[in-house]
């Protein structure tokens, strides 16, 4: 029987059989891992309050037949500043949904695990809205599906006055090269220079960045569409960024459950 150590975030947990949680966390150097964590969810486990969503922690793994457990787990950042405010919350939520569907199992993506740090730092910070769109975009880039907005995706020319997002070609269209796909969704010269902007954009620069409300909420559904596509899911998070753009936040659900 196996061991080994792991540091990671917690990107969802569900119930299993009577007692028991899975939990899908992103491991710094394991990528993507499905554990079990025994009897989380009696009264007194020392284990289900440390493994919430968005929980920064370390953990001893033991090596299972099928699937592994998670042990000996020391919360390092509970993130107690996410979950106090609704705003942020959803916006964490959204990354956590993004990197669950973005990446297969147990394949190693440090650079993605310190994107997800960076992303929930900045979440924490204030900016909720512009941070997970940051993160989707630099998401896409990690995991191989950066759309193409410099050049139009039709015709491979310099895109400056794109005016059209293509979601199965990959990014900007020329208003010439419109006719390629009809279904392409008109796009304010300001929302398309910001997803150009955060394709590349260090954490800083984001944080500097006040763009006007009518391009992020345009930003932000071309960016949804897009890992949609790319990721062949249907993410809840659309509905949360809709409430998030919209400042409506009634009621979001996490749904981790
Ligand atoms: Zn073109």
């Amino acid at each position: 029987m196996g061991l080994y150590k792991i540091e990671g975030v917690v990107l969802r947990r569900r119930n299993l059989g009577e007692a028991d949680r899975l939990v899908t966390v992103l491991s710094r150097d394991r990528g993507k891992l499905t554990l079990v964590a025994r009897g989380a969810r009696r009264p007194r486990s020392r284990l289900g309050g440390r493994l919430e969503p968005c929980t920064r922690f370390r953990a001893l793994v033991v090596e299972g037949r099928s699937l592994d457990l998670v042990s000996q787990v020391e919360v390092l950042d509970a993130r107690a500043t996410l979950r106090d405010d609704l705003e942020r919350m959803a916006a964490a939520t959204i990354l956590l949904e993004l990197t669950d569907r973005a990446l297969a199992d147990r394949q190693p993506h440090p650079d993605v695990y310190q994107l997800l740090e960076a992303a929930l730092d900045l979440i924490g910070r204030g900016g909720a809205h512009l941070a997970w769109m940051w993160y989707a975009a630099r998401l896409l880039g990690a995991t191989g599906h950066r759309p193409s907005i410099v050049r139009c995706v039709a015709c491979g020319q310099r895109s400056s006055g794109a005016v059209a997002w293509s979601v199965p070609l990959g990014g900007a269209l020329h208003e010439r090269c419109r006719a390629r796909d009809p279904r392409a969704v008109a796009l304010p010269g300001g929302a398309m220079a910001l997803l150009a902007f955060l394709l590349d954009a260090s954490p800083a620069a984001v944080r500097r960045l006040t763009p006007p409300v009518r391009d992020l909420t345009a930003a932000g559904e071309a960016l949804l569409a897009y890992a949609e596509a790319r990721w062949e899911a249907r993410l809840r998070a659309p509905a949360v960024a809709a409430r998030l753009a919209g400042g409506a936040l009634a009621v979001v659900r996490a749904a981790q459950d």
